[in-house]
């Protein structure tokens, strides 16, 4: 690891002005399990870490009209285990449980986990000057993309590796975003960019730029929601392909009013099964529509040399998902 400063922000306005001075490069600093490999792995170097821990009151979960507010240094444990969120919204705490391990859910912040960066094997090693670190190449394009995007690649292929972001989407989750300007609210789904906007960022988050805030909206009558995940690892690992569900269903509980589906692990961003959505509102939530549903989904994949398998598992994994929110047995 390169030699930095280390900078306790004392408030929020400290903290974006510290991050937004250009003479040294700086970086934010949550749980810093995500960071601090990439620093000991030499590929990124700030001249400066800031704190945000230090900064009371971003750690706070609350409820109110606007529906659940999670601050950006919440612990993804707090999140699996608060039991007003595993009532509500079942699959955020799912989401936040299957990350890693006990010791990094203890650790690890919601911001933190929204803004990680990728883990293709070609990034995190510092001798593959690839296009995501500015260089001229994917390698992984004629490498080894076992664990890369099967849709929304090029010029680079990487897969979004956040749990919490595709349930938050399909939630209808916003996020809050401090600068040294002020702070804006942007919906979960124009968070994200792809590699063909910009393949150096995983986010529309500019340098010195801070996550403050997530907020899910109060879960409607007759809403129901589950995130699965399908990983190679049991113990702990990142998704293959995952999916979040978040479904409206009528009185009786049988048809589905409105449907929310997002899948990880796929593609660079969390992607919405946009076609799947369509197919299933309106219907009767049974094998055969969830089946014709999920079959839509990814129906314009690209996979690479490597990874075809992903499109079906993508399907399964959406189409357990569906049926576990829906409380349908088969
Ligand atoms: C072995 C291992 C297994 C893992 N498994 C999973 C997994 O299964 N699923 C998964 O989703 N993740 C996984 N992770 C990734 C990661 O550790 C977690 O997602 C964790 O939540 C990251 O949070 P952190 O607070 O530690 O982030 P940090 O390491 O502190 O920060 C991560 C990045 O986000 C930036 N950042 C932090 N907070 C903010 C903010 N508020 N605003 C703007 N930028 C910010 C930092 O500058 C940094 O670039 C794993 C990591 C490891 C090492
Ligand atoms: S997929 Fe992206 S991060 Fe991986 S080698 Fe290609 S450009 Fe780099």
């Amino acid at each position: 690891m390169k030699a930095f400063s280390y900078y306790n922000a004392t408030d929020l306005k400290d903290a974006v002005m510290v991050l937004g001075n250009m003479e040294v490069q700086s970086l934010p600093l949550a749980g810093g399990t995500d960071i601090l490999g990439e620093m000991k792995n030499r590929y990124v170097s700030p001249g400066r870490l800031v704190n945000l821990k230090s900064i009371p009151g971003l750690d706070k979960i609350s409820f109110g009209r606007e529906g659940l507010k999670l601050g950006a240094l919440v612990r993804l444990h707090d999140i699996a285990m608060d039991k007003r969120i595993q009532k509500d919204y079942p699959g955020l705490a799912q989401a936040a449980d299957s990350v890693g391990s006990p010791q990094l859910r203890n650790v690890g912040t919601l911001g933190g986990n929204l803004c990680q960066r990728p883990r293709c094997w070609y990034y995190r090693g510092e001798e593959y000057p690839c296009i995501r670190k500015s260089g001229g190449i994917c390698y992984a394009v004629s490498g080894r993309n076992k664990y890369h995007c099967v849709i929304g690649g090029g010029p680079c292929f990487i897969v979004h590796p956040s749990d919490t972001a595709p349930m938050l989407m399909a939630l209808g989750a916003k996020v809050t975003i401090q600068g040294v300007k002020g702070s804006r609210d942007v919906v979960m789904d124009e968070f994200f960019i792809l590699p063909e906007e910009d393949s150096t960022r995983e986010n529309i988050l500019l340098p010195g730029e801070l996550i403050t805030a997530v907020t899910v909206p109060a879960p409607a009558k007759g809403s129901r929601n589950c995130y699965l995940k399908f990983k190679e690892r049991g113990s702990r690992d990142f998704a293959l392909a995952s999916a979040g569900a978040s479904l409206l269903v009528d009185e009786a509980g049988t048809t589905c009013l409105k449907a929310s589906l997002v899948l990880g692990g796929v593609a660079p961003a969390p992607h919405r099964a946009k076609e799947a959505e369509a197919l299933l509102t309106g219907k009767k939530i049974d094998l055969q529509a969830v089946e014709q549903a999920v079959k839509a989904a990814l129906a314009d994949a690209a996979p690479m040399t490597e990874n075809e398998y992903k499109v079906g598992l993508a399907r399964t994994i959406l189409k357990r998902a569906i049926l576990r929110a829906a409380g349908v047995e088969v």
